[in-house]
């Protein structure tokens, strides 16, 4: 069949106006977040419904044209960009909200909705869909259950797989998988689910979901504390746990460095302390219950850990607009890194009490690849998952480009002692293009074979976004 005929086809699928294919109408669909892709496809194609779906990666099929998914493209290691001639299947109009149940704490949805329009959609009948990131006003939740999405509350609620209980996925011979259930407990052999979960479109499109939803704090408290070194991060997170009756939302650990481009850069924000710090925490409790005094808890921890040496000093924040502010220090922090020039960014995992010393060995390794280089690391600590960022030597005769070179270098050097402290080189992430090299090297033959036969399986033809995960 001609190319024409092939778009044609697709066209009469989804109609003539959901079918792009000039270079301009593409272009935003071509662009990765960081600047480091950019996709060359044949057609964009934005279904309406799951058997649209199912009928263009059938039509692609039969043409031997390979898919990739596309929910918000605001992931950050390439899995949404075309790189081989591929349609883009672009689901954000697949965004109906279809059932929010809050008696039996559910929501069912199409994969195209907006991360925050379904956190809107709980906070309106008294819960919470606690996922929660910098990208939520843009990222879809289809690209969430396909990156296994993390975000600042895991350390609570888990990641985007602890909150799905059923999942509609088309395949890529087109077939319509209906596992959406909303069932906590079925014991029926392998987890399908938890397959598709984090699979990053390598095994079909997620077009549908059961998620799961939580009562909504009532109380939530949020104090940026400063910490007198980087070993007292680990016994404050640990009598935060303990004191709030496991009820931190987050606990987000910031340098120095941190706090100092955040509030050097950006618009409306201010270092929140007096004094210059090593380290911050950024700490949250929350709470469902209408009879827990929260404020008297949250209090009474940070006492403690002042009068055992574990902050030296901390702000409350007093109204939303401070709390939002505290937040954006951590939140916007790669924006504000932007302004001094390239950053090498590691997204990685230890086990939580493996935080200090990674953090010392990583900073002590990344100046041996690149002199001058300044590491800012930051990022979910109550979970173990760092951002590894490393912004260029500071200087006006820093060539940004000659910098970035050394991605990959300085890369291995972190991801070896990742791996030695039994950690993993993509936290949150995911694998996408960026790190096709690294799930070789870092995972064993036995892991990486079982996730090749896991592909073949499903998808024999490679057809579903080839390039991500397998080279
Ligand atoms: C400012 C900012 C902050 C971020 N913060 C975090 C964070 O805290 N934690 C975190 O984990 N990530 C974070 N990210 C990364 C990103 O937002 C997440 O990976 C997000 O889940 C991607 O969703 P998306 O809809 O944009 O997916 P896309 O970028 O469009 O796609 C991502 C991957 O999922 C696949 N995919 C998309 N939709 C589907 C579908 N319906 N079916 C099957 N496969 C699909 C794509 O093929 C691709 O491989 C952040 C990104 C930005 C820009």
């Amino acid at each position: 069949m001609s190319q024409d005929g092939f778009v044609d086809g697709l066209k009469a699928i989804v109609g003539a106006a959901n079918v792009i294919t000039d270079a301009a109408g593409m272009e935003t669909y071509m662009n990765e977040e960081r600047g480091l892709f950019h996709g060359h496809a044949l057609a964009v194609v934005r279904p309406g419904s799951t058997e649209e779906v199912a009928a263009v990666v059938k039509a692609c099929g039969a043409a031997g044209i390979p898919v990739v998914p596309q929910g918000g493209n605001t992931g950050l290691v390439g899995g949404a960009v075309a790189d081989t001639g591929a349609v883009i299947v672009a689901m954000a109009r697949m965004n109906k909200i279809k059932a929010v149940n809050a008696d039996g704490f559910t929501m069912t949805v199409e994969s195209g909705c907006v991360l925050e329009d379904i956190r809107d959609a709980a906070d309106k009948v008294g819960c919470l869909f606690p996922l929660s990131l910098g990208a939520q006003g843009s990222c879809q939740i289809g690209g969430n259950l396909a990156t296994n999405v993390g975000g600042i509350n895991t350390l609570r609620y888990g990641t985007a797989r602890d909150n799905v209980l059923g999942l509609e996925v088309v395949l890529p011979d087109g077939r319509i998988w209906n596992g959406l259930r909303a069932l906590t407990k079925d014991n029926t052999g392998y987890s399908l689910r938890n397959l598709f979960v984090g699979s990053e479109g390598t095994l079909g499109i997620i077009t549908g979901a059961v998620l799961k939803l939580y009562p909504k704090p009532l109380a939530t408290e949020t104090a940026f504390c400063a910490l007198p070194d980087l070993d007292s991060a680990l016994p404050l997170l640990e009598r935060a746990r303990r004191m709030s009756g496991d009820s931190v939302n987050a606990f987000e650990l910031i340098c120095r460095d941190g706090v100092r481009l955040s509030s050097t850069y950006l618009t409306g924000i201010t270092d929140p302390l007096e004094q210059v710090h090593p380290w911050y925490a950024l700490i949250e409790f929350s709470s469902t219950s209408p009879t827990v005094p929260l404020r008297d808890t949250f209090e009474k921890f940070l006492e403690s850990a002042f009068e055992d040496g574990i902050i030296t000093d901390a702000v409350i924040a007093e109204s939303l607009d401070q709390r939002r502010n505290l937040w954006r220090i951590r939140e916007e922090l790669p924006e504000a890194q932007k302004y001094e020039g390239g950053s090498i960014k590691h997204d990685v995992s230890v086990p939580v009490r493996s935080i200090p010393e990674f953090i010392r060995r990583a900073s002590e390794v990344v100046v041996k690849v690149v002199p001058g280089s300044r590491p800012v690391p930051f990022g979910h600590m109550g979970d173990g998952n760092i951002h590894f960022n490393v912004s260029q030597p500071a200087g006006e005769n820093v060539d940004k480009d000659e910098y970035l070179s050394h991605w990959h270098e300085m890369g291995e050097a972190v991801y070896d002692i990742v791996t030695e402290l039994g950690g993993s080189f993509s936290a949150e992430h995911g694998v996408g293009r960026l790190k096709v090299e690294d799930l070789k090297r870092y995972r064993s033959d036995v892991e990486v074979d079982l996730l090749r036969r896991i592909k073949a399986a499903i998808d024999p033809d490679n057809r579903m976004n080839p390039g991500v995960l397998f080279v």
